[in-house]
């Protein structure tokens, strides 16, 4: 995982980042901030928000959208594929090494200067499986 820290943040700026790089749930702001709160009573939900949005902007989060529109967040930014439950919406990381020779190909091929990609796979999960499957 990158360490990459380019200028002073907050303490709540900075649990906000180590709490978030501790859950592998791929968390939405509101469950972050639940979480958060344990450790900093007085922390709003706007402040997660903020700092959120700028370790996105600085490369130490990722935002990613759901289809239903609501935003989870990742503390890995090493190149990793999603795996999405459609019955629940859990999001999990996937183990699998990241297509890294697609890249050149494609921009072989294509013309365009290719800058990365990203792969979500859907599908059902385990715990939605043993409840009977889809809802
Ligand atoms: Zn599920
Ligand atoms: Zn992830």
């Amino acid at each position: 995982m990158k360490q990459k820290k380019t200028r002073r943040m907050t303490v709540q700026a900075e649990a906000t980042l180590e709490e978030l790089r501790k859950l592998k749930t791929h968390p939405t702001a509101e469950e972050l901030h639940n979480i958060l709160r344990k450790r900093l009573p007085k922390v709003s939900l706007g402040t997660v928000y903020r700092n959120l949005k700028m370790m996105v902007r600085e490369g130490e989060a990722l935002r990613l959208v759901q289809p239903d529109g609501e935003a989870r967040f990742d503390g890995c930014v090493d190149v990793h594929y999603h795996i999405r439950c459609r019955s629940c919406g859990r999001l999990d990381d996937v183990e699998m090494k990241p297509l890294t020779r697609i890249e050149p190909r494609l921009q072989e091929q294509s013309g365009w200067l290719v800058e990365g990609h990203s792969l979500e796979f859907e599908g059902i999960c385990p715990r939605c499986l043993s409840m009977g499957g889809v809802c």
